[in-house]
């Protein structure tokens, strides 16, 4: 250990962190301070959806600091303006609103309905969220997520979002009144184990905001920017949300967000909605470089081919080691543990010699996979293998 642990004592203590450190990291591999190399399928939580330090980043980050790094938030400025005329391009939005973080991207689609909602439905501010879902880490959107334990934390909470049940459009129905503003969910429920939305019950959930006219809110902080094998996820389920959120992969690492709107929702006024660092140049001219590679021809071919090779090397796990199975879409995926070993086997993948392998278990009795999108054939082969042992040895 090339570290003195004392040297981490500095830092607040949020999370039990292993003895580690890591000092690089290159495409699917990240390397520690003695020289260990780790199979990286957590990449930052679905963030670096290029791989670590990928070139395009890099070039784009050196080139734009050369040039201008923040003029402020009140000018405009030119990779902010490029950035949301490709995601308006490619999108079904029209506006664009960049910021910093997931939770910030979401907390402004919760502003952007509450304001909507003063305008358009006499003061109306209820949004349905759901059990289980995850929105950030704000006050209001841990308000927002249904996970267990979190309505206890930091009260006094804040008010207006009641919840639902996942794939359960009635349930949504009996929620829906007076005070009802929107519905907003994440399309395939990511830290609740990696539970996909049906089809049905988003073509529901469009439907039934429509007949009621309050607005859908989709929160694809993970599952958009090619995660799922198109740019965003609710395209595979055929509809239209009025506004989204993106964050994670926009930035392939670096903290970029972004809050998507269509026009007629677009009601907020000089002075509501703002923050120091939003669309600085710095961060939306990466985000230019990394939606200008998923755009590649053949790139979401490749994620979608990746995909099935994962999915279908997960099954033959399943089936070898006697394991419920396996789910997810493109290459947001979950194996299902027949036992509560989520934990122990990510810390032995991670302990493995010569070379580790970092995997990620949201739940207890399951595994989650969020590789690189350009992770290839073989790393997918090497980690199936790794794992294989892995679950022999249990
Ligand atoms: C990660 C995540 C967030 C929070 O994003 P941060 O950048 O960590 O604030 C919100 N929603 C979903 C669905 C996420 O996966």
């Amino acid at each position: 250990m090339k570290f003195n642990l004392k040297e981490t004592h500095a830092l607040m203590e949020i999370t039990a962190r292993p003895d580690l450190v890591f000092v690089a990291g290159h495409g699917s591999w990240l390397q520690d301070g003695d020289g260990k190399s780790y199979l990286d399928f957590v990449q930052g939580w679905a963030v670096n959806c290029l791989g670590h330090s990928p070139q395009v980043v890099q070039k784009a980050l050196a080139e734009q600091a050369q040039q201008l790094v923040n003029p402020s938030p009140a000018f405009f400025n030119l990779p902010s303006m490029k950035l949301a005329q490709m995601l308006v391009e490619h999108s079904v939005f029209d506006r664009v609103f960049f910021c910093n973080t997931g939770a910030e991207a979401n907390e402004g689609a919760i502003k952007l309905a509450r304001k909507w909602g003063r305008k358009n439905r006499s003061g109306a501010h209820e949004i349905i969220t759901f059990v289980n879902g995850f929105h950030g880490r704000t006050l209001a959107t841990m308000a927002a997520s249904g996970k267990a334990g979190w309505d206890q934390l930091f009260s006094p909470k804040v008010p207006g979002f009641p919840k639902a049940i996942y794939n359960d459009l009635e349930s949504v129905e009996a929620l829906i009144g007076p005070q009802t503003v929107a519905v907003m969910l994440e399309p395939i429920q990511g830290e609740a184990g990696v539970i996909p939305a049906t089809p049905a019950f988003l073509q529901g959930l469009r439907r039934l905001t429509q007949e009621h006219g309050i607005l859908l809110i989709m929160d694809e902080v993970q599952t958009g920017m090619g995660r799922c094998g198109t740019l965003f996820y609710h395209e595979q389920a055929g509809i239209e949300p009025d506004i989204m959120s993106l964050a994670k992969g926009i930035g392939a690492g670096v903290p970029l967000a972004a809050l998507l709107a269509k026009k007629e929702v677009c009601c907020f006024e000089h002075g509501d909605q703002g923050g120091t660092y939003n669309g600085n140049p710095l961060m939306t001219a990466v985000g230019v470089a990394v939606l200008e590679q998923l755009l590649t021809p053949g790139f979401l071919e490749c994620v979608r081919e990746r995909a099935i090779q994962l999915s279908n090397g997960l099954q033959v796990l399943a089936q070898h080691h006697g394991l419920p199975g396996e789910r997810g879409v493109g290459l947001l995926r979950a194996l299902m543990l027949s036992d509560a070993s989520g934990g122990s086997i990510v810390k032995k993948a991670r302990e493995l010699h010569p070379e580790g392998l970092l995997l990620n278990s949201p739940r207890e009795n399951l595994l989650r996979f969020m590789p690189a999108l350009n992770v290839s054939a073989a790393e997918i082969d090497k980690m199936l293998e790794m794992l294989d042992g892995l679950l022999s040895h249990r």
